[in-house]
């Protein structure tokens, strides 16, 4: 039945969402998947896992060369993470308003970021060994493994949310479900 059977039209994308530590430690779940739920967006997968630090290496890949790279990844694997597919019309984009800014300073009320945090302290692009010496002065550095706090993780572009979705779930950890609102939120185009 259609239970199991993924009958996604090809306009439909999904993308990959992550309550980050912090989210979780302060009991922010239930806010944050409300959030993508009452916009519209569906649930397709969920899971509560302690990721390993090479998997968050994988996950970040594409920020290898960052300064912040390794204390990005030891925030990340601090503590239990909430892994979630959304899928809906434009699920990247409107996930990523959702979300909001990278720095939650640069975040506009209403969005995750802009609404439940603070700041990661952001650092500006330069040569790694900058960074590293800076980091050794400025406690308030993006180096300092406090920063990274902006609650939720989401795709930035279809591709890298396939790519994402691959990396956290097999595929048969999605769940295909037949939403009883989906005409009353999803238009056809
Ligand atoms: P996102 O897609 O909005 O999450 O941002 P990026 O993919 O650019 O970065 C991934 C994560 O690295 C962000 O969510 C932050 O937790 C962290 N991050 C990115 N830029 C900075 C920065 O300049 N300083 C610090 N401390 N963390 C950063
Ligand atoms: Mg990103």
């Amino acid at each position: 039945s259609y239970l199991f059977k993924d009958k996604r039209p090809s306009w439909f994308e999904r993308t990959l969402v992550i309550l980050k530590p912090d989210g979780l430690q302060r009991a922010l779940s239930g806010e944050v998947l409300s959030r993508f739920e009452q916009r519209g967006l569906q649930l397709v997968a969920a899971k509560l896992i302690r990721p390993s630090a090479a998997h968050l290496k994988q996950h970040y890949w594409e920020l290898r060369d960052k300064p912040f790279f390794t204390n990005l990844v030891t925030f990340m694997s601090s503590g239990p993470i909430i892994a979630m597919v959304w899928q809906g019309t434009d699920a990247v984009a409107i996930g990523r308003a959702i979300i909001g800014a990278t720095d939650p300073m640069d975040a506009l009320p209403g969005t995750i970021r802009g609404d439940l945090c603070i700041t990661v302290g952001r650092c500006e692009e330069g040569p790694k060994e900058y960074w590293e010496l800076i980091g050794k002065r400025n406690k308030f550095s993006c180096l300092t493994n406090s920063r990274f706090r902006n609650v939720v993780h989401g795709s930035d572009s279809v591709e890298s949310a396939k790519h994402e979705i691959d990396l956290w779930f097999k595929p048969a950890e999605l769940v295909m479900w037949e939403r009883c609102c989906h005409d009353w939120v999803f238009e056809s185009p």
